[in-house]
């Protein structure tokens, strides 16, 4: 969009409003206090009564121009204070929020799922779990009573209590039992691998699939097994911060069969980078400097652990080993560029990131963080659609779906769905596909079939027309 970046124009208000600090202010009301402070001094050590008055009047002035100094100090930030809201209203104007549809009504318990997770993948975990709790503790009281399912065989988990008002214990932490007697489950999230290297966390694929609180769909359980997992994530990462990569390496060997199975090169990334540190050297990697660090370490690490990816990678494999020949003379070979580990960091904790969040079957961002977002760029031409449709006088008729496109990053788009502009329906079925034209129009199949005569067509969009026979499907 064309607008002028609106916190452009508020910058100068902001520098002023910086820059009107409450200092002198402070300062003087402290010289007041101060003048009180000895008046009371004054007074307590000569009690006679005509000392204590003579003092009391001998205070009124300086105290009253103090307030007057204090006043002053206080004009200079009221001042900026005021400039600067009426900058912010003026650049950013109180838009009436399109409320008509409330698509998540009826849908907390997705909104407190995503927020719950949310906390917890970002690792606030004492709150999740306090979040978690509190949900438990407003579920609506059940109906008629159910059977009680058979306890949860699971040495950390408590006795099954029927009794979803259970404070004492609900509210302490998320590894309390869900409430026995909830009519409806719902199926559990597919449980994650197994065989994670997470010690300490139950194995949610032994557990007999008990039931969920109606919407959250986020069981105390899981809840707490995914607490366990991005612990063990952030002290990965965190490690990783640091160049230690032999705690992301021991992860991703014990889920090699996940990784492999998902086309993941994680593993080898991960043995690379540490095959190009180890290289460095200790003045570089601030490793011992012996038979496992510099050349020779990376030897080392290579013969040990480069030939479980002989078949994948081996062409580069063979790059790196020959770049030992070269070490003394690295720059001027061509083996400099492939042996730059410090953008490898970044990448490969990003790569780590996104693993390790597949295993546990969540996506790599948090969706409540990618709803907000997607929802703050949708906004704006959101409102300005409702301005113009007013001003039409017409509806807005689609309630589940935009009526325009909305710019969104990239990494957002995650299903593309393509509508036909001749039948104006969204394109699901794989016997319906887009086609597109000798011109780039596309249209879905049925509609070309609708404007086809015999062989040949003519586009709806544009003069050109073509043989059906030279149409292209589009796969989504
Ligand atoms: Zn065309």
């Amino acid at each position: 969009m064309g607008d002028p970046n609106p916190m452009a124009a508020l910058e100068v208000d902001m520098a002023r409003f910086r820059r009107a600090s409450l200092h002198s202010a402070v300062r003087d009301v402290e010289e007041v206090l101060d003048l009180l402070v000895q008046a009371r001094e004054q007074i307590a050590n000569a009690p006679e009564s005509h000392r204590a008055s003579l003092t009391m009047t001998k205070l009124q002035n300086p105290v009253m121009a103090g307030f007057d100094t204090i006043n002053n100090d206080l004009k200079e930030v009221s001042k900026a204070q005021k400039a600067y809201g009426r900058a912010l209203d003026k650049n950013f104007p109180e838009h009436e929020l399109p409320t008509e549809h409330n698509n998540l009504h009826e849908k907390w318990g997705l909104v407190n799922r995503a927020l719950a997770l949310h906390l917890l993948r970002e690792g606030h975990f004492e709150a999740a779990s306090t979040f978690l709790g509190e949900y438990d503790n407003n579920l609506p009281p059940p109906g008629p009573p159910t059977p009680a399912p058979p306890p949860i065989p699971t040495p950390a988990s408590k006795p099954a209590s029927a009794s979803p008002s259970n404070s004492a214990s609900a509210s302490a932490s998320a590894s309390v039992p869900a409430p026995a007697s909830v009519p409806a489950p719902v199926p559990a999230p597919a449980p994650a691998p197994a065989s994670a290297s997470v010690s300490g966390s139950t194995s949610s694929s032994s557990i007999s699939a008990p039931p969920l609180p109606p919407t959250l769909g986020l069981h105390p359980e899981r809840a707490r097994e995914l607490e366990v997992r991005f612990k063990d994530m952030y002290r990965i990462q965190g490690e990783l911060k640091r160049r230690n990569l032999e705690p992301a390496i021991q992860w991703a060997r014990a889920n090699h069969a996940e990784l492999a199975s998902r086309g993941s090169h994680l593993e080898y990334e991960l043995t690379k980078l540490q095959f190009m540190w180890l290289y460095k050297g200790a003045q570089v990697n601030g490793l011992p400097d012996d038979e496992h660090n510099g050349r020779v370490g990376a030897l080392r690490h290579a013969q040990a652990h480069f030939p479980a990816f002989r078949a994948t990678h081996r062409l580069e494999i063979q790059r790196l080993i020959t770049s030992l020949l070269y070490a003394s003379n690295l720059p001027a070979s061509p083996y400099d560029v492939l042996l730059a580990p410090a953008p490898l960091f970044d990448e490969v904790t990003a790569s780590f990131t996104r693993e390790f969040c597949a295993l546990v079957n969540l996506s790599a961002e948090s969706p409540l963080y990618v709803a907000a977002t997607a929802g703050a760029i949708a906004l704006p031409r959101l409102i300005k659609y409702r301005a113009y449709m007013k001003a039409k006088r017409t509806e807005w008729t689609t309630e589940n779906e935009l009526a325009f496109e909305t710019p969104l990053p990239r990494a957002m788009m995650y299903h593309p769905i393509f509508v036909c502009p001749v039948s104006k329906e969204p394109i699901m079925d794989p016997r319906n596909p887009p086609m597109m034209l000798a011109c780039g129009h596309v249209i879905c199949n049925d509609s070309l079939n609708k404007i086809r005569r015999s062989t040949r067509y003519k586009c709806p969009y544009c003069p050109a027309e073509g043989l059906v026979s030279e149409t292209l499907v589009i796969k989504l």
